[in-house]
């Protein structure tokens, strides 16, 4: 285990909406908590979506990673325990206002990086579940981040929304985070069935070669109820093909990112 070095930040980004990104926070932050990680997850999405999927209410929390970003509270005030073994920095509809407030403030596209950094010492991966747009709470994430998983869904117009992306990250990599690369590219809600979708997989691969995982995340209705029961797909029943998949991924990503330690 990593307890002496600092956490890595890995954020899931994609712009585009209901691709998986909440799902894929949600069920690595779990996954990696079952292998002994110190986890933190971020809610940076107003939807509070990651955060019911904890099984926190967002509408009960009474600090978030609002007051958090405007240096209203600390870290302390607004982190919560998640049922399942790792932290959670909650969000709710408040967060919304944080777009236009931040604007006013100095450094208001490092506030989450700052605010992480007396933190970073206590958790071996932090990862940021990203709002559907290339955003100033976006822009937080990316500057804050060591890392970007992009989850993606193999259709045709998934491709085009890609460049956008990555030209956000080359942008944030060559003005303010130099050390912000993408990790990870992960095919998700795959159906092998339909030929389009194995076309686009291999259009990945030749694109961006092994950034891509090998690991493939089924379309799995299991995934899909769990959020309904406060609880991440690998914990609501760690059985099916969904929570299985999502445990590879994180086993693959554990074995990119901890090579000699293993696991
Ligand atoms: P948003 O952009 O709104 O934040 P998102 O990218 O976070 O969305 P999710 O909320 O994770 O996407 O997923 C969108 C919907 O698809 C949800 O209802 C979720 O339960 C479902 N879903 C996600 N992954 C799978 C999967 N592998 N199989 C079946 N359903 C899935
Ligand atoms: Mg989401």
């Amino acid at each position: 285990m990593l307890s002496e070095t600092m956490a890595q930040v890995f954020c899931i980004a994609n712009q585009k909406g209901g691709v998986g990104k909440t799902t894929t926070a949600v069920n690595l932050a779990a996954a990696l908590a079952l292998r002994g990680r110190r986890v933190l997850l971020i809610d940076l999405d107003p939807q509070g979506n990651g955060t019911m999927g904890c099984g926190i209410d967002k509408r009960e929390v009474d600090g978030s990673v609002y007051e958090l970003l405007l240096g209203t509270k600390h870290f302390s005030e607004v982190v919560r325990r998640a049922e399942t073994g790792f932290d959670v920095l909650p969000a709710n509809r408040e967060l919304s206002g944080a777009e236009v407030e931040l604007v006013g403030l100095k450094e208001r596209d490092v506030r989450l990086k700052n605010a992480l950094a007396p933190v970073l010492d206590q958790y071996d991966y932090v990862l940021v579940d990203c709002p559907p747009s290339l955003s100033m709470l976006t822009l937080n994430a990316l500057c804050a981040a060591d890392g970007v998983i992009i989850p993606m869904q193999c259709e045709y117009f998934a491709l085009e929304g890609l460049t956008d992306l990555v030209g956000s990250v080359r942008r944030v990599h060559s003005d303010k985070n130099a050390g912000l690369r993408i990790i990870s590219i992960l095919r998700v809600m795959f159906d092998p069935r339909i030929t389009l979708q194995q076309q686009v997989s291999e259009q990945l691969k030749k694109h961006f070669g092994d950034k891509v995982f090998n690991t493939i995340i089924p379309r799995n209705v299991r995934l899909a109820e769990a959020p309904s029961y406060g609880q991440p797909g690998v914990i609501y029943d760690r059985s099916s093909k969904g929570a299985k998949a999502y445990t590879a991924f994180a086993d693959e990503l554990l074995e990119r990112m901890e090579p000699k330690t293993g696991r």
